[in-house]
């Protein structure tokens, strides 16, 4: 099996210009900065490589962040055999008005077992703060920011989903009117993120002008889609993970980023529910 891997990028002149003075002149050096436009991965059979760089390439290309200029492509040989796990249970919140989506993650957040202020500085990260290529991490009580790299976050790598549950999960999906590329590999992202014991919920709005439904994720209430989570237009989104307290971010780091993990089975996919209906309906 195969880690295929998709990153498109476009440099842009920097807004910071350096002014440097000489003995009778003077230089303006305009730096370069690369601008992320999407990503994708996942485990795939050798035999369907091909096919699924063709498919990252074209997704790269019609991107609505713009057209990159660079895409990089990269294949790696799994070194051990991936660790099989279920899909999370899929459910989506009915919420009449987009000012109360942000309410109702909190609430979700909460009922997790993440403090108020932990949860104020993950929204400030995703909404107001740099884009990120990955996930930024949150100690669930102290609200401590405790990724290395906060301009890059961390990425969760390394996670497929099994031919035979793609179907069946795609059956159950398709019932809700939802069985879109872009939920399966966020399912499949998420599930494995839950899998991992010391991430206690993930949040996710995505970076794509276009799409305004994020998710909040657990092992606890599973994958909750949130629509109208951000304004049509907006460049804006990013993931948190919410992690214990306690957590050994090191080795957090190493199961996200390197540990291969597939989704042999599919779950439940249920019907627009309420947020009471989700808040009872622990797992
Ligand atoms: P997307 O849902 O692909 O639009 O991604 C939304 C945001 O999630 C991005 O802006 C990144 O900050 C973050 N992100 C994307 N892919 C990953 C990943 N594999 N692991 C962690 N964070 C990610």
């Amino acid at each position: 099996m195969l880690n295929i891997r998709m990153r498109a990028s476009k440099k842009v002149k920097s807004r910071k210009t350096e002014v440097v003075t000489g003995k009778s002149n003077i230089n303006r050096n305009s730096n370069v900065d690369e601008i992320h436009i999407s990503g994708a991965e996942g485990i795939y059979l050798c035999r369907d490589k091909a096919k699924i760089v063709a498919e990252f390439v074209r997704r790269a290309m019609e991107h609505s962040r713009g057209e990159p200029d660079t895409i990089v492509v990269t294949i790696e040989k799994l070194k051990r055999k991936p660790e099989m796990i279920s899909a999370l249970p899929v459910t989506t919140l009915g919420c009449k008005a987009s000012s109360g989506s942000k309410d109702l993650v909190r609430k979700i957040l909460l009922a997790s077992g993440i403090s108020e202020r932990a949860i104020r500085r993950g929204f400030e990260i995703l909404y107001h703060g740099e884009a990120m290529r990955g996930a930024s991490l949150i100690r669930a009580v102290s609200g401590a920011r405790a990724e290395p790299d906060k301009r890059r976050g961390v990425r969760a790598r390394c996670f497929g989903i099994l031919a035979s549950a793609e179907k069946s999960l795609s059956h159950r999906l398709a019932r809700e009117g939802i069985d879109t590329e872009r939920v399966k590999e966020a399912l499949t992202l998420a599930s494995k993120v839950a899998s991992s014991g010391p991430v206690v919920a993930e949040f996710c709005v995505s970076d794509d002008p276009d799409y305004t439904t994020g998710y909040v994720s657990s092992a606890r209430y599973g994958y909750v889609r949130v629509p109208r989570l951000k304004k049509k237009g907006a460049r804006s989104g990013g993931r948190i993970f919410f992690i214990r307290e306690d957590a050994d971010v090191p080795a957090l780091i190493g199961f996200l980023e390197d540990a291969p993990v597939m989704i042999h089975k599919s779950s439940e996919c249920r019907s627009v529910k309420s947020i009471d209906e989700v808040l009872r309906n622990n797992l």
